[in-house]
């Protein structure tokens, strides 16, 4: 068996297995089983091997070991927090497709993730079988045909590298035949997670449908592991790049210095920092939420302190669907006699004339 499929197979499913390394209270012993039910636990043996378990902080462990506060739902929490299925604005016009903005559509490959993250936005709905993924995935194909004005796929689920080979090069294939699908872009976290999915076999595929836009998470400087760069340059290597969307998550990594580091890291592993997600209201994660000032504040310290190329977008997924918007410092202001004020990165204020 290959190793990645291996690292899923013996992924941790159970929180009595978490406990060969974390010390939980009996109040956790007794109550993690019952969330696991709402949301069940999935850790591969690679990524427990970077928890600390003598530390309850660990940035790790906070993603994926379940939390009491899980079962705390606030009323604003959604099982659908960015509206994926609103009907309303009609942004899945077929099931397996959400379809927001005109030139771009989101195709769900699979229910199946590497890990199960706990503030995930789609925790209602991965592994389990409500999900807007079906085994015939002809009518979302059909769409895709008929829809000329989407110019780019994106693979999202779900991890659709948790597919085996032949899968994605079914649907690969399939949408490299459609002649106005000019981009694929696939969304993953298993170059995080399991890093040992970027096999040769997986490089070749993606080389072949090029140009095949691959973007991962990585969320703390911890997960930048000498074999995670190791792999993911063995994709750069060959022509396919790779973005990086970071989740904004208090207490795991909601300070400009965390950043600033996983930034850095980045960049010097030729990964493009991307975007910087403002978490969702998912149902049970309000313990990973914080305020917008909190997440523009650190924003305009990593302006200051980054290369422009190494900062990533800050963005908020309105709820309901509406789609992302950055959320940014306002670094211009008009006065009322005409004049305008621009601050610069170090915070100098200075007047700019556009007459
Ligand atoms: C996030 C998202 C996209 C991609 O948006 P980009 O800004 O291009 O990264 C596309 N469709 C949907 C439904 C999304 O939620
Ligand atoms: S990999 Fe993505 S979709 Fe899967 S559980 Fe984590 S955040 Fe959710």
């Amino acid at each position: 068996m290959e190793e990645w499929l291996e690292q899923d197979k013996n992924s941790i499913r159970a929180v009595d297995r978490l406990r060969e390394k974390i010390r939980f209270s009996d109040e956790e012993i007794e109550k993690l089983p019952g969330i696991c039910d709402l949301f069940p636990l999935k850790i591969t043996p690679y990524l427990f091997g970077l928890i600390d378990g003598d530390n309850s902080d660990c940035p790790i462990r906070r993603q994926v070991v379940p939390d009491l506060r899980e079962t705390i739902v606030r009323k604003d929490e959604l099982d659908d927090p960015i509206g994926d299925k609103n009907t309303d604005l009609n942004n899945q016009p077929v099931p397996g497709i959400t379809h927001r903005y005109p030139d771009r559509a989101l195709l769900y490959a699979t229910t199946v993730c590497g890990v199960h993250c706990r503030y995930c936005f789609r925790r209602s709905w991965i592994a389990q079988e409500t999900a807007p993924v079906s085994d015939d995935m002809k009518p979302a194909f059909d769409y895709i045909r008929r829809t000329k004005k989407i110019q780019e796929v994106i693979l999202s689920g779900g991890d659709p590298l948790t597919l085996a080979d032949d899968s994605l090069e079914t649907i690969l294939a399939r949408l490299f035949e459609i002649d106005h699908v000019k981009t694929i872009r696939i969304h993953t976290r298993m170059p995080v997670v399991n890093p040992y999915r970027i096999t040769g076999k997986l490089v070749d595929l993606l080389v072949r449908f090029s140009p095949v836009w691959l973007v991962t998470q990585f969320n703390h400087p911890r997960e930048m592991t000498p074999f995670a760069k190791e792999r993911t340059s063995r994709l750069i290597d060959r022509g396919v790049p790779i973005l990086n969307q970071t989740v904004l998550l208090r207490g795991i990594n909601d300070s400009a210095d965390i950043l600033e580091k996983l930034n850095r890291e980045l960049i010097q592993a030729r990964i493009k920092p991307y975007y910087l997600h403002h978490p969702d209201k998912a149902k049970g994660t309000a313990h990973f939420r914080l305020p917008l000032e909190r997440g523009i504040r650190i924003m305009r310290e990593l302006r200051r302190s980054l290369p422009g190329y190494a900062t990533p977008v800050y963005c908020l997924d309105i709820p309901s669907g509406h789609g992302k918007a950055p959320i940014q410092h306002n670094y211009m202001q008009r006065e009322k006699d005409g004049r305008i004020v621009i601050e610069a990165p170090n915070g100098s204020r200075h007047i700019y004339s556009d007459e």
